[in-house]
């Protein structure tokens, strides 16, 4: 099981091509200005299997692969690692990629069995934590000190050299009365778009 936000099955803001993203749910380091404070408690969100997770992605055509943002996927980091290869397994083609508020120095150095599995599954990793006052909208990135790392060569040649664009990606998902943005929103967006929502009668989440 996987304690999750949310999900999604079409996103084209969090990396190359439509990609599926999991929100994981819980994050220790409450950084100043985190776009997705509700990803922060251990307890809230909810449990899904890794199985639901597997069948709700491999169905879609046209998926480039997955997303793992949050909160913190790598407190969850077992889980994600079985969620990314049951996938492959089904669907070989997918590519994955993970945020992350740890370096990949950090990551590396602790030498943690799940964390190291994890990345052993990732074509692409964006490490570091959100930092306001360094804040810049970076592609993928919203502060400079956030790096984007090509783990395998797959997309690399593509996008490396893009990595130093400014440009703010976002889109926008409704079900039922709530709204969800997906991306890298400018600073202070969080606190427009609660005004935003509330104005329209709609409940928002990240
Ligand atoms: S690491 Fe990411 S999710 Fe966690 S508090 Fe910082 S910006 Fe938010």
């Amino acid at each position: 099981m996987l304690r999750i936000a949310r999900f999604s099955t079409s996103c084209t803001v969090l990396g190359p091509g439509k990609r599926g993203v999991v929100w994981f749910q819980g994050c220790e380091r409450k950084c100043p200005g985190c776009t997705a404070p509700e990803t922060w408690s251990k307890d809230a969100g909810s449990e899904i299997s890794i199985h639901h997770l597997v069948r709700a992605f491999v169905e879609i055509p046209r998926l480039e692969g997955l997303t793992f943002s949050g909160g913190e996927p790598f407190l969850q980091a077992k889980g994600a690692a079985r969620l990314a290869e049951e996938c492959r397994k089904i669907r070989p083609e997918f590519s994955f990629i993970a945020f992350t508020g740890f370096t990949l120095e950090e990551l590396l150095k602790e030498e943690n069995p799940d964390h190291l599995r994890l990345l052993a599954n990732l074509d692409i990793l964006i490490d570091g934590p959100y930092r306001q006052e360094e804040h810049q909208n970076l592609l993928w990135r919203g502060s400079k000190n956030q790096r984007v790392w090509f783990l395998t060569p797959r997309y690399e040649r593509e996008w490396k050299p893009r990595l130093h664009e400014t440009a703010i990606r976002m889109e926008m998902e409704m079900n039922d009365q709530t709204i969800h943005f997906m991306g890298i929103p400018p600073k202070n967006f969080r606190d427009n778009f609660r005004e935003i929502t509330r104005n329209l009668g709609l409940e928002e989440l990240k």
